[in-house]
């Protein structure tokens, strides 16, 4: 009797769905990962309402762990958003699975809601890409090896201003930081901005791969 009860309980705790706007295989186009191949699983919804983003506005399907994981292609996933941790209870039992199955785990998050030390030591890489002006604990993110930080630079409200980059720099590993443009078009025109940025501070330039020849 436990023992079906207990059961039952596990298997419910393992049915959770996600919403997910996308899967798609590529290359990782930005940031540390830059130039590999993996299967991209875009999480739907987001907790910021970035001017101008048109990620979480994308329509969506709840999808089963399971049914995400018999679509991945290779054996390296970049977990995106929208915001991830906004699905939390889903995103940890989508990375035990992952786990178990030998995948490299990558997650790009705006770093707004803290993941446990305990997953995190389960993950490849964190991409934490701050919004400016919202609140995130840069101390507790800064303390993890795995988790690497990007800022953009550009024209939007939720970008980074030169000088606050400066300041907030001073408190993080430089060799985990990363500055990268804004941009749809493939002539990136902050790039050259970025780059000197980048140069000056001593801190990793990003390109954006993906848009520069224009792929997904
Ligand atoms: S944090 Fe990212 S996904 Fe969320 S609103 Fe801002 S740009 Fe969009």
């Amino acid at each position: 009797m436990f023992f079906t009860v207990a059961m039952t309980h596990i298997l419910k705790a393992r049915r959770a769905n996600l919403r997910i706007s996308e899967i798609f295989y590529s290359i990782q186009g930005e940031g540390p990962a830059m130039g590999r191949p993996a299967t991209f699983v875009r999480f739907a919804g987001c907790n910021l309402n970035c001017d101008g983003c048109d990620t979480q506005l994308k329509s969506w399907k709840e999808i089963s762990c399971r049914d995400i994981f018999e679509r991945i292609r290779g054996k390296r996933v970049i977990i995106t958003g929208g915001e991830p941790t906004t699905q939390m209870t889903g995103l940890s039992e989508l990375i035990d699975l992952l786990i178990d199955n030998s995948i490299e785990i990558h997650i790009e998050t705006n770093g707004t809601n803290p993941i446990t030390k305990k997953e995190l030591s389960k993950l490849h890489y964190v991409v934490v890409s701050p919004k400016h002006g919202s609140q995130v604990n840069f101390g507790y993110w800064a303390t993890k090896e795995n988790v690497h930080f990007k800022f953009v630079l550009g024209k939007a409200e939720w970008c980074w201003p030169v000088e606050a980059i400066e300041k907030q720099i001073n408190f993080l590993p430089k060799e985990r930081i990363w500055i990268m443009p804004l941009g749809n078009d493939p002539d990136l025109s902050l790039a050259k901005d970025s780059w000197d940025l980048a140069l000056r501070l001593g801190i990793n330039y990003s390109d954006r791969l993906h848009i520069r020849i224009r792929r997904k």
